[in-house]
């Protein structure tokens, strides 16, 4: 599903218990090579949420935090996933553009003064630090599989 940035920073990427991540939360343009880098990015920070949910609720998924789990993945994915969504379709509209303002912002500005700020946007993020679940410590027994 197409969704443009202000479509990720507004619109609906949840649902009670259900979610989106990777490309079908922030499909971008190929400019940047990072769409599955960013999808990385989810699984963790969706993991360190849910993780989090997990070991405060003493090992159990309770839903209704699941819910708020989910939610606040999504909050903290919006903007990060709406900017590299935008920088990724503007990389790419400067590289192939043909009119010569274009290429004048691109041979003078965009390689000259952005290109570092592309690779800090793409390479440095921090997704946080996943919980550390010791099985030892949490009573599985009654957990079947
Ligand atoms: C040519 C190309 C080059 C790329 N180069 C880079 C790169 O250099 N660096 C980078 O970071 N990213 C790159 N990307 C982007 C990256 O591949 C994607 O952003 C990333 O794979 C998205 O991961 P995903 O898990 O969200 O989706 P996907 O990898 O598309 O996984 C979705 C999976 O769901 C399955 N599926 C779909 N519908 C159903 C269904 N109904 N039931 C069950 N399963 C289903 C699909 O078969 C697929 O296996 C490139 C993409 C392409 C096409």
């Amino acid at each position: 599903m197409f969704r443009p940035p202000w479509g990720i920073i507004f619109g609906k990427l949840s649902k009670g218990n259900v979610t989106v991540a990777g490309d079908a939360m922030h499909p971008v343009t190929p400019d940047l090579g990072n769409g599955g880098g960013a999808s990385l990015e989810d699984a963790v920070v969706l993991g360190r949420h849910i993780g989090n949910s997990v070991m405060n609720n003493g090992g159990l998924i309770v839903p209704g935090d699941m819910a708020k789990a989910i939610d606040d993945y999504v909050k903290e994915r919006r903007w990060r996933a709406a900017m590299l969504v935008t920088a990724s379709y503007l990389t790419g509209r400067m590289q192939q553009g043909e009119k010569w303002w274009i290429k004048y912002l691109r041979d003078r500005a965009l390689y000259k003064y952005f290109s570092g700020w592309l690779a800090r946007l793409v390479f440095v993020y921090d997704c946080g630090r996943l919980p550390a679940i010791s099985f030892g410590e949490m009573d599985l027994s009654s957990k079947k599989d």
